[in-house]
């Protein structure tokens, strides 16, 4: 059973719970909390707790300076301790919350707003969008003084057993407090570059997922930081080795069963699903800058790093932007591998949620699957076989952001504008900076 105010108020108590933290994602990404005392818990369920939203990145309008944080009851939980003197300042909870106007109206600036939208979306034809996350980060040793560093913790790569992989301690750490969370771990392991992890959850409906990759982060840095250590989900950290993707495993339920499962269509797949990847491929462009946000995840996707390059799809090879995983039935899925896990969650999986939506409106069908390695093919045999490349920087996903109108839709007016100005901005200065690279490449030699 979903808790209640009751309930909660009675947890709140019994667990002798100190603060309550009301959490909400700003438009790049970023976990807000307004953390309130016991004597506000009640006006806290409520949803009559407000703030100030002019001071928060992409809320910035005059007008909706004094927003309303109202809480989504099913996602309250408990914090475990993550320290000793955190247990003795008390326990902490918190509760998800959408944002809404001083008059009660949903904020359309707010992108778990934007995502309930494509939900809703999706039930009014009958759909529920599952989603599985494969996020990777990496484990970077502080400074003396506690600063970052890209120095790694470790030299270990993928799968490597312990004592090389001293990462395990901490991802088991990190396991231990996320199942005290409710996650269900599947799987957490060494990944390719040295000091780089990934810790795998179940999948759920999209909405829940999108809360969960939001806790997630929290959970592995505030982890790591007790170790000591650095955890970042920078895309690209050191560049020569794997850069952190996050791949997105996608799934339209209709009716408890898997709508992407047909034993009688091509390659075990339903209309339906051609249809959603078809329009995932379509729209594959206009949405990178959403998945893939910074100027540096543009440094991921490049070739020989097991990240997409290419907009194509295939039931057999990781080269390409969707892989569709050998499991039938129920676990039926699309991966698509282009996110990473510097994107905001909720934005994410609204944009993919339209995109597939949109091949399914308009009965897309996908171009042929490709099973040959993409990365060993020629520029002709790649124009023979259509196959056209994923944005190459953050400048141009932008532009392609600009010119989708499906996404730019799905985002709306108020999250398009202040997405695409903040990282007009960002590029900008990015252009404006002489790298250590081109220093290194020309200062001797012009
Ligand atoms: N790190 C790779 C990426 O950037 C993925 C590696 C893997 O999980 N096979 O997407
Ligand atoms: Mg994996
Ligand atoms: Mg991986
Ligand atoms: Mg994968």
């Amino acid at each position: 059973t979903p808790p209640t105010k009751e309930s909660i108020l009675m947890e709140l108590q019994q667990g002798e719970v100190k603060f309550l933290r009301l959490q909400f994602t700003d438009i790049l990404g970023t976990t807000k909390n307004v953390e309130v005392p016991k004597s506000q818990f009640f006006k806290a369920l409520n949803g009559d707790v407000t703030f100030d939203g002019s001071a928060v990145e992409g809320f910035t309008r005059v007008e909706e300076s004094d927003m309303l944080l109202r809480p989504d009851l099913s996602t309250f939980l408990i914090y475990p301790q993550f320290s000793r003197e955190e247990g003795e300042r008390g326990r902490v909870a918190r509760l998800i919350c959408d944002v809404a106007l001083p008059d009660g109206t949903p904020f359309s600036g707010d992108p778990r707003q934007v995502l309930k939208l494509q939900v809703e979306r999706a039930r009014a034809l009958g759909f529920e969008m599952f989603v599985g996350t494969e996020p990777e980060f990496f484990l970077f040793e502080r400074t003396p003084s506690g600063l970052g560093s890209t120095v790694t913790h470790d030299k270990a790569g993928y799968f490597d057993l312990a004592p090389i992989d001293k990462g395990e301690r901490i991802r088991r750490e990190i396991a231990n407090k996320l199942v005290e969370m409710g996650f269900e771990i599947e799987a957490a392991h060494h990944e390719v570059a040295p000091g780089q992890h990934e810790i795998d959850f179940r999948y759920a409906p999209a909405l829940e997922t999108a809360d969960r990759i939001a806790t997630f982060k929290f959970v592995v840095k505030r982890v790591a930081l007790e170790y000591g250590l650095l955890a970042s989900f920078l895309p690209k950290p050191i560049p020569g080795v794997n850069g952190s993707g996050m791949h997105c495993h996608l799934s339209l339920f209709q009716g408890g069963v898997n709508a992407f499962a047909d034993p009688a269509g091509e390659h075990g797949l339903s209309r339906t699903a051609e249809a959603f990847i078809a329009g995932l491929l379509d729209h594959a462009g206009g949405m990178t800058a959403i998945t893939n946000p910074l100027v540096n995840s543009y440094k991921r996707l490049v070739p020989g790093f097991e990240a997409p390059v290419n907009i194509a799809w295939s039931t057999s090879n990781r080269s390409a932007l969707i892989r569709i995983p050998a499991k039938r039935g129920n676990s039926t899925r699309a991966e698509v591998r282009m996110p990473d896990p510097s994107c905001n969650p909720y934005l994410a999986l609204a944009v993919m949620l339209a995109a597939g939506l949109d091949g399914v409106g308009q009965q897309m069908e996908p171009p042929p699957a490709i099973q040959r390695n993409i990365f060993r093919m020629t520029v002709r045999e790649k124009r023979h076989h259509r196959v056209k490349e994923l944005p190459t920087d953050l400048r141009e996903a932008v532009e392609e952001l600009q010119k989708d109108e499906v996404i730019a839709q799905a985002l709306g007016e108020h999250v398009l504008d202040h997405f695409v100005e903040a990282k007009q901005a960002e590029w900008r200065e990015y252009s404006a900076t002489v790298h250590a690279w081109e220093l290194e490449r020309y200062l001797d030699l012009i």
